[in-house]
């Protein structure tokens, strides 16, 4: 059950203090209080987690200072969409929106290696006029030998260029919860010239103490990859521990499934699940083509794979793409073989927009 204040009362006011008493006396109950921040106004939401069949919603409704009531199910409570639930989603992060109606492109490199690649990618996301891009510095590798990111080492002088070329948005992995502070630490050093969305990776969807830690800072949105090898409600079960620890600015990320069945792709393509996820929760729905798909194989049409993969998430309603990205792909330390080239950017902008323009189309006949 999600108790929602009246807008204009904060959580350190009496008539909060009263409401939270009355849940307290109540056994079996712990009301957990969350700050929502929304484009126009700071809303209050008391969460009650434990056994809530007892409760008498209309008696809760009817408390001084309450706005109403909506039940929930127990899987999803934050994320999930519930019936007569209208509260509002989505967030606006360093000027940049995110929600479950619009679209934003994160191109970038699968892992920082050379400033100058770094460099010449966020001038040719600039200049295509976006301001997102995708930076690996921590990179969970398979191989203990294989390049394990730059780390902290790169933080300063990534944020600095993103400064430079406008980017307001740099998606980045993180595989421990002491990643936070050190990109705080840079952030702050260097005068916060960018923002940094948090990407927990597939590998580490069920890390439950990294998604604690990641859901109880609300500086930087997370980015969840959805794991693997394990179920779908698995996966939301990992984005509604970020939100349940007080961070709800989620965005889900299918980026394939592991098994042979998907051969000759990297992951089995899970692009079908982009309106299930906005069905099931308020989450903008996040699609990864490059490790999906794995290669630059071309179909007949002259279209590669990832474009394909690409268009299939966007015409589905995808909210955002994330993908990669090399000047020079042949000497990328990382995921070199999946990565598009700086002169196919153009090209991708342009085959998103007509799948997107195509999507809108197909939205806009549904409501007719
Ligand atoms: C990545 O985005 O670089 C990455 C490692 O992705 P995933 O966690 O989906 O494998
Ligand atoms: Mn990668």
């Amino acid at each position: 059950m999600i108790v929602i204040l009246e807008p204009q009362l904060d959580g350190d006011s009496s008539q909060t203090a009263a409401v939270l008493q009355h849940l307290r006396s109540v056994a079996g109950i712990t009301p957990k209080i969350h700050q929502v921040t929304g484009e126009q106004q700071v809303l209050t939401e008391i969460y009650l987690v434990g056994n809530t069949a007892g409760l008498d919603r209309a008696e809760i409704e009817a408390l001084p200072g309450v706005n109403r009531v909506v039940k929930v199910s127990r899987a999803y409570a934050v994320l999930g969409r519930h019936t007569g639930d209208s509260r509002s989603y989505g967030f606006t992060y360093n000027g940049v929106t995110f929600n479950q109606d619009n679209f934003n492109l994160f191109a970038g490199l699968c892992a920082v290696d050379t400033r100058a690649h770094v460099e010449q990618m966020m001038k040719a996301v600039a200049d295509m006029g976006l301001n997102c891009t995708r930076m690996g510095a921590y990179k969970p590798r398979t191989n203990p030998y294989s390049f394990q990111g730059h780390g902290a080492e790169c933080l300063p002088w990534v944020f600095e260029l993103a400064g430079k070329y406008g980017i307001k948005v740099i998606a980045m992995e993180i595989t421990h919860d002491t990643h936070i502070a050190q990109i705080n630490a840079a952030l702050k050093d260097s005068g916060n010239p960018t923002g940094v969305m948090l990407q927990i990776g597939t590998r580490n969807t069920q890390n439950f103490e990294l998604l604690k830690a990641c859901g109880r800072q609300n500086d930087h949105p997370v980015l969840l990859k959805r794991g693997f090898g394990i179920t779908l409600e698995e996966s939301l079960n990992a984005a509604e521990y970020l939100a349940s620890e007080g961070n709800r600015k989620v965005i889900f990320c299918l980026r394939g499934m592991k098994t042979n069945m998907g051969d000759p792709h990297r992951n089995f393509v899970d692009f079908s699940h982009v309106p299930v996820i906005k069905r099931m929760t308020h989450m903008p729905v996040c699609i990864d083509p490059s490790h999906s798909v794995g290669t630059r194989a071309r179909a007949p049409d002259g279209l590669l794979d990832v474009f394909h993969a690409t268009a299939q998430g966007i015409i589905a309603g995808a909210n955002m793409v994330l993908i990669d990205f090399h000047p020079n792909p042949a000497s990328a330390l990382v995921d070199g073989p999946q990565a598009l080239t700086m002169d196919e950017l153009v090209h991708y902008v342009e085959d998103i927009d007509i799948a997107r323009q195509a999507y809108l189309a197909r939205k806009k006949r549904a409501a007719e």
